[in-house]
């Protein structure tokens, strides 16, 4: 195992999933320089207001270095990275968030976009996550709609109505008056998960919070 181990290193040499630094040996963690990076939130620029969504917790910056890494998670097949980030957005859960929820789930991509990816990207880093704090994600909403991708729309009123009636609760009793936290990759305007928590809120949820990666700056 341990050959094998130093043979898949040489092929595809171990990096940081924060920056994409090479590193000696394979590691979730970020790596030195990005412990001391830019990106990181500072307790204020953690929480998000919203309104549907009574508190948004992220944990990094949507700037590069790192976004390129999360574009390689997100489109290169790069699934693994949700591994490192999962423990990441759990610390400022289990600080932010803490007896806030009863319930873990995440922001679906449609059956067209898991078609083509092979793999939900949220669901991973809701399932790491969820594991990091010790408990499950469940799937609660599904994606009925194949609408364009919010990242190609800039306007806020347009990424509002994009995403109007793109969720579906389909089995609304396991909801019902549950506390959600939903999670996502990457929060822009909020507009996905004011959505999603309003699909949720309508099928019965009593509140909803949630917890995005990656929060976009402020043009
Ligand atoms: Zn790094």
């Amino acid at each position: 195992m341990a050959i094998w181990d130093s043979v898949l290193d040489i092929l595809f040499p171990p990096r940081c999933k924060f920056c994409g630094a090479l590193l000696d040996k394979s590691s979730l963690d970020p790596c030195r320089k990005c412990e001391k990076a830019d990106f990181w939130l500072t307790p204020t620029q953690a929480v998000a207001p919203g309104t549907e969504v009574s508190r948004c917790v992220c944990a990094v910056w949507y700037q590069d270095p790192l976004r390129t890494e999360i574009s390689r998670f997100k489109f290169q097949n790069h699934p693994d990275h949700a591994k490192a980030y999962g423990p990441v957005l759990a610390k400022q859960i289990r600080f932010f968030l803490p007896g806030a929820y009863d319930l873990i789930t995440w922001v679906p991509v449609s059956q067209a976009t898991l078609e083509k990816r092979g793999y939900d990207q949220a669901q991973l880093l809701a399932e790491e996550t969820a594991k990091a704090l010790g408990t499950q994600a469940v799937p609660l909403l599904v994606k009925i709609k194949n609408n364009p991708a919010q990242s190609s729309l800039m306007d806020g009123r347009k990424r509002e109505s994009n995403v109007a009636g793109v969720y579906k609760v389909p089995d609304p009793k396991l909801v019902k008056d549950r506390r959600v936290l939903i999670i996502d990759d990457i929060r822009t305007t909020g507009a996905t998960l004011e959505e999603a928590a309003r699909t949720l809120r309508k099928a019965g949820a009593s509140q909803i919070v949630a917890a995005a990666f990656c929060r976009t700056p402020r043009k």
